[in-house]
């Protein structure tokens, strides 16, 4: 009999909407057989990221030899000078094989990830309930210079536009909601043929 595929659920967020902790939570939770696919960047890893756990931190130009290798199903230039990938070894393998694979990966990405998997994939997007909500988190995360955050911004306002090309939007007012709303998203999906 033959393997039935693992599901691909694509999880994008302008940052600061919360998606990684919807993503630790869900992960962490354990009940569900689900993998996250490490992605590949030339940015420099933040205090306490680790290579191979939260990205595979690549010099630009290892990052640039991957995509003649063809290693990547999709990537992109998510800030300028700042390139991010998806590997086909974190994904086809693991989905072949039956595995739920989840991935955090910017708007653009997340389209073609649904053009290249239709069906078997989920786009779920993650949306801070206003501009200025996202500025509060973003500032009260101290993790980015004033600069890296008016960029971040600027790319959010872009990104919401994104947001009804996606098959499902949670809307992130309250943590504990937003991860029971995607959750469900996702279980419902898995569990569909
Ligand atoms: P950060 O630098 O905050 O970790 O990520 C910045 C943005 O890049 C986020 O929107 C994140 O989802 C996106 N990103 C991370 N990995 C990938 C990837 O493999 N492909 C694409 N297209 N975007 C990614």
């Amino acid at each position: 009999m033959e393997t039935k595929k693992g599901k691909i659920i694509v999880i994008c967020a302008p940052s600061g909407s919360g998606k990684s902790t919807i993503i630790n939570n869900i992960l962490d939770a354990g009940d569900i057989d689900m993998q996250f696919s490490i992605s590949a960047t030339n940015r420099a890893p933040r205090p306490g990221e680790q290579h191979g756990v939260h990205y595979y931190f690549m010099s630009t130009d290892e990052f640039r030899e991957a995509i003649s290798r063809d290693e990547f199903i999709e990537w992109e230039q998510v800030y300028p000078g700042r390139y991010y990938g998806t590997l086909r070894s974190q994904v086809i393998k693991a989905a072949d094989e039956g595995h739920n694979v989840i991935l955090d990966i910017d708007v653009k990405g997340a389209l073609s990830v649904k053009d290249i998997f239709g069906d078997q994939a989920l786009t779920i997007f993650i949306k801070a309930p206003s501009l200025d909500d996202l500025r509060e988190r973003l500032i009260a995360r101290g993790t980015d210079k004033p600069e890296v955050i008016a960029q971040r911004l600027a790319k959010a306002e872009y990104e919401l536009d994104f947001a009804r090309k996606m098959d499902a939007v949670v809307v992130n007012a309250d943590i504990d909601r937003a991860v029971a709303e995607t959750r469900s998203l996702i279980t419902d999906f898995i569990a569909r043929d």
